[in-house]
């Protein structure tokens, strides 16, 4: 089995683990997804005559270093984890590379089908900017905006109860980037580790309440639409700031098109994403020309951009380019060459 699929399956098997919340890795019944990775893993240590994960648990603990000299042979580079090895929380290269962008675009286009396009802008609306949400939030909401009130009713099955993971205290605190924190236990008023994982130390927490009377987003929708929503602001508003024809294609699934000057019209989708392969593969099934990532963005690099042009199929050509990259014009139009 070659280390790519090796790696797809082991993060099927850690993301499902990270549903199965409760129980916690100790306990069995597994997920399949989680029991077929460990027999995958199992059979290729036997294979390259290395001694295999005793179970689940060490699995979850070989899977905080993919580097390891553990494995029969390294599933990913240096660096990379499916499980962070402080915090015990399924990681962001897992969440991406078990394919649960998918699930969060099936949950959007499920949630805005069937909607005259003013009432799907206005649950759009509602999902992205609503990640925490307490027992008094319809309260408030039929007070100050009875519109979003009436959205919250059509989309609250998307909502669940907050994991134990990002309690601390009784409590549930959201990072300045939007996503759940864990605040510092001293104070609550700074965040020790988000969900999106690169936001600097002392970033602040931004909202909280009490853990067991709030609802979180689904983890899909708030790593795949409500991360990346800033950026889809700020590339579509500075499109249309310098006066460039912007239309929405598809809002479920946020794929634009801009029109540069004296070119045909090219695609687009924002992403705020840490894997460049699996970025390459999920931009080619969204069918856009460009993916677009944040000017700070780890893919940035030219290594990652060579990781992404690696993964891409061929005769599927996919342009990676910064905000800027593309505020700029600074890309190729393949449809003129
Ligand atoms: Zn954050």
């Amino acid at each position: 089995m070659d280390a790519t699929t090796l790696l797809h399956h082991l993060a099927c098997g850690m993301h499902a683990l990270s549903g199965h919340d409760s129980a916690g890795p100790s306990v069995p019944p597994y997920p399949d997804d989680t029991q077929h990775a460990l027999d995958l893993v199992v059979r290729e240590c036997l294979d390259h005559e290395r001694t295999p994960p005793a179970g689940v648990p060490e699995l979850v603990e070989w899977c905080t270093d993919l580097a390891s000299e553990r494995w029969p042979y390294p599933p990913a580079h240096t660096g990379m984890a499916l499980v962070d090895p402080v915090h015990r929380t399924r990681t962001r290269a897992c969440a991406e590379l078990a394919g649960v962008a998918a699930i969060a675009d099936a949950l959007m286009v499920e949630a805005l089908s069937d909607l005259p396009a003013a009432e799907a802008a206005e649950r759009f609306r509602f999902l992205r900017s609503h990640v925490l949400v307490g027992p008094d939030t319809q309260r408030e909401l039929l007070m100050k905006n009875p519109k979003a009130a009436s959205v919250f009713k059509f989309v609250k099955a998307l909502y669940q109860p907050v994991p134990a993971a990002w309690v601390v205290r009784g409590r549930v605190g959201l990072c300045e980037c939007g996503l759940p924190a864990r605040p510092d236990r001293l104070t609550g008023e700074l965040v020790t580790w988000c969900e999106r994982e690169t936001c600097p130390p002392g970033a602040w927490v931004e909202q909280r309440l009490p853990a067991g009377r709030a609802l979180l987003l689904h983890s899909a929708l708030r790593l795949f639409v409500a991360l990346p929503s800033t950026l889809d602001d700020r590339v579509r508003d500075g499109l249309v700031a310098t006066g460039l024809p912007v239309r929405t294609l598809d809002l479920a699934t946020r794929r634009h098109e801009v029109r540069f000057p004296g070119r045909a019209p090219v695609s687009f989708r924002c992403y705020d994403r840490i894997v460049a392969s699996a970025l390459a593969i999920e931009a080619t099934a969204d069918r856009v020309d460009i993916a677009v990532i944040p000017d700070s963005s780890t893919l940035a690099t030219p290594v990652a951009r060579r990781a992404f042009a690696d993964a891409l199929p061929p005769g599927l050509p996919v342009t990676l380019a910064t905000e800027s990259e593309l505020l700029a014009g600074a890309i190729n139009d393949r449809k003129d060459t």
